[in-house]
């Protein structure tokens, strides 16, 4: 009898504990990123993972994934601090993940994260790189890292602080952080989201997509530590790079869904079935987070 009456408590504060645990991070990212309703954040009930960024935040994922899923995607914004509708736009991608599973001819399971670099956008002024000054999309190991990150730093950017590859490969919790998912979840296919240049870019063994919404292709050539260059290049697994055009405005809603169901189309023609036992080396899997030895080019 007593049991039966601690039952419906015990319930309802697991539902409130959950619904608190689900609604927490919302607040700010709904504060923060463009055209992000609270609402919108909490559909995509972002799970905590076990890692933190330098100042300590929460690195968040959210995962769509139907029964019959036979392909992994995995879906990565605000890569750069300050390229907030990057962000905005992988949380109404969850939305559209959740509503039309069916859309694809393929099963899909999403591994979403949406926010990689919390500290980059929620500083004072959102800014692209990490705590430590890190950009992190120049801190992946890619061949000759050591010397080729530098040198592209120092002669390339004139060594913008905004573009500092770190003082290592993997050298930031964010980073690793992506690294461990990738060897983890064994994605088929990264898009990486990005801004402000309005284009697209991919790195990769298959065929490109030609478009996505009102983005077209253009390459855009390889960077030491990219991550298209680590992933796509080095890894064999096909690396979209989506640069909206613009860095604190999401497009409208209707391209927003355009770009999806065009990524989709393109993942059903284009993505081969079981690509990756075929095709991918799958480099970093076999790594020990250690740079590739240098050759003699
Ligand atoms: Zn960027």
């Amino acid at each position: 009898m007593f049991a039966s009456c601690l039952k419906p408590l015990v319930l309802a504060l697991f539902f409130a504990l959950e619904s608190a645990r689900a609604a927490a991070p919302c607040t700010d990212f709904a504060a923060r990123l463009p055209n992000l309703r609270r609402d919108l954040c909490e559909s995509a009930r972002l799970q905590p993972t076990a890692v933190r960024s330098v100042k300590g935040r929460t690195l968040w994922v959210s995962d769509v994934k139907p029964e019959q899923a036979t392909l992994r995607v995995l879906v990565v914004g605000a890569i750069h601090g300050d390229e907030l509708s990057s962000a905005a736009v992988a949380f109404h991608w969850i939305r559209l993940a959740k509503q039309m599973p069916a859309v694809s001819a393929r099963q899909i399971h999403w591994r979403f994260v949406p926010v990689l670099n919390p500290d980059g956008v929620f500083n004072r002024s959102p800014r692209r790189v990490n705590a430590h000054g890190v950009d992190l999309n120049r801190n992946f190991m890619t061949p000759n890292w050591e010397r080729d990150a530098k040198l592209y730093w120092e002669k390339g950017t004139h060594k913008d602080p905004r573009r500092w590859p770190g003082p290592k490969p993997l050298s930031e919790p964010e980073s690793r952080f992506l690294h461990d998912e990738m060897r983890a979840f064994k994605p088929h296919l990264i898009v990486s989201i990005h801004a402000p240049y309005g284009v697209l870019d991919f790195d990769g063994p298959v065929v490109p997509p030609s478009r996505l919404g009102s983005l077209y292709l253009h390459q855009l050539g390889i960077f030491p530590g990219s991550l298209g260059n680590y992933g796509g290049v080095q890894g064999g697994v096909p690396v979209v790079t989506i640069e909206l055009p613009n860095a604190m405005r999401t497009p409208r809603d209707a391209e927003t869904r355009q770009m999806w169901l065009d990524l989709l189309g393109w993942i059903d023609t284009r993505l081969p079935a079981r690509r990756n036992v075929a095709i991918a080396p799958h480099a970093y899997l076999d790594s020990k987070l250690l740079p590739a030895s240098p050759t003699a080019e």
